[in-house]
């Protein structure tokens, strides 16, 4: 084999194509993306999304450095969190970001105190929690009662007394981001009409926001090799439920932008019967890819090379000590042998950004090739 494993191999007319439907649905409904550098930071896949033009949504300083670092200008950055500490503020302040979501009332404080100290003026959204249910993993959803994200609307007569208060803080408008992987696409009609009730509450009383950012969350079908997001039935219903006053539009997707840009390939280092199921046990651990370990989350797996063979149930498993590092149970596959290679689809999101060292196992790169050749 002319590859050592386990590694990303990337899929560059996979990232183009999402690029270009994402594109294409954004601009003919007037809204802008900000790609979610979570869902995947490497500088081949930023390239991409930086000749598109996207922007970034970041949610650390350390991501905001990134984005910089990697083209994208100081005005196409906005940074979130729930936990920004008083160092990321100032990062953020100092290279003039286009605007911070602002997710609690004592954030507010801590911009305005900020940003009086560096003698400017701080760009911000309120995050609002519109509790709704984004009908997707509890892990990822983000938008209902009780969760840590955002400011509730029933603190947002005081926030705005907050911003009113603070001559440092100038505010653009809100943010809304109520989870992932969400394939209901219902969802965010419900959100763009809690956002346009948020926004006519509010504007009456003389807040006309000119940003409504909708956050990310558009999900994608990981049982299907190489799907892409339905791009098209987003934008259109973002663009026929919002009502915007003439308010820039902002979107924040991230996983439907990159997911199928990497696939993780492995190889079989041991087949062996436990209870009398058929175990496989890869080079690949739930350090390279945390979301099944994580979210019990599904990645087709396909066997590389020779198919006809008999099809059996078999387990996969990483190498990592912890049974939760299985990729997938009872998946019906050509009898596994040591030295087969597998590849596991839709790796691009989510995957080598939430990579890590446990059992001391590095990382592993990303490869440009096309097609991986099985003797
Ligand atoms: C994670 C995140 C996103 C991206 O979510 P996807 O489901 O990957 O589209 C967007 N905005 C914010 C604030 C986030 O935290």
């Amino acid at each position: 084999m002319e590859f050592n494993t386990p590694f990303y191999q990337y899929h560059p007319n996979w990232l183009e194509e999402s690029i270009t439907q994402a594109a294409n649905g954004s601009r003919r409904n007037r809204i802008q993306i900000r790609y979610a550098l979570k869902a995947n930071h490497n500088p081949l896949v930023l390239s991409h999304i930086q000749k598109a033009g996207f922007g970034i949504d970041a949610v650390s300083g350390p991501e905001v450095a990134h984005a910089l670092d990697h083209g994208f200008s100081p005005d196409q950055i906005n940074l979130a969190g729930a936990g920004k500490t008083r160092s990321e503020i100032r990062f953020a302040l100092e290279k003039n970001i286009h605007y911070l979501n602002v997710e609690s009332l004592q954030e507010i404080h801590r911009i305005q105190e900020i940003a009086s100290e560096l003698y400017t003026t701080a760009r911000i959204c309120l995050r609002v929690n519109p509790d709704i249910d984004a009908q997707t993993h509890p892990h990822i959803s983000t938008g209902q009662k009780g969760h840590k994200f955002g400011i509730e609307e029933s603190d947002l007569k005081r926030a705005f007394q907050l911003i009113k208060a603070s001559s440092r803080v100038h505010w653009l408008g809100y943010h809304f981001h109520v989870g992932s992987q969400i394939l209901n696409i219902k969802v965010f009609e419900d959100l763009c009409h809690v956002v346009n009730q948020i926004q006519q509450k509010y504007t009456a009383l003389g807040w006309t926001p000119s940003i409504l950012n909708l956050g990310g969350g558009l999900g994608i079908d990981y049982h299907v090799p190489h799907a892409q997001a339905d791009f098209q039935s987003y934008f259109n219903i973002i663009n026929k439920n919002l009502i915007r006053q003439g308010a820039e539009v902002h979107v924040e997707p991230g996983r439907s932008l990159v997911a199928g840009a990497c696939s993780l390939v492995s190889e079989v280092q041991y087949t062996k019967l436990s209870g009398g199921k058929n175990i496989a046990i890869l080079d690949a651990g739930m350090n390279h890819l945390m979301r099944p370990a994580l979210y019990g989350a599904y990645h087709h797996i396909e066997k590389l090379g020779r198919q006809n063979l008999e099809i059996l149930p078999f387990d996969i498993h990483g190498p990592i000590c912890e049974s939760s590092d299985c990729f997938g149970r009872d998946r019906d596959l050509p009898k596994l042998e040591p030295g087969d290679l597998l590849e596991i689809h839709h790796a691009g999101a989510y995957g080598e950004t939430m990579a890590s060292a446990y059992n001391l196992r590095a990382g592993i790169p990303l490869k440009t090739v096309d097609r991986v050749v099985v003797a």
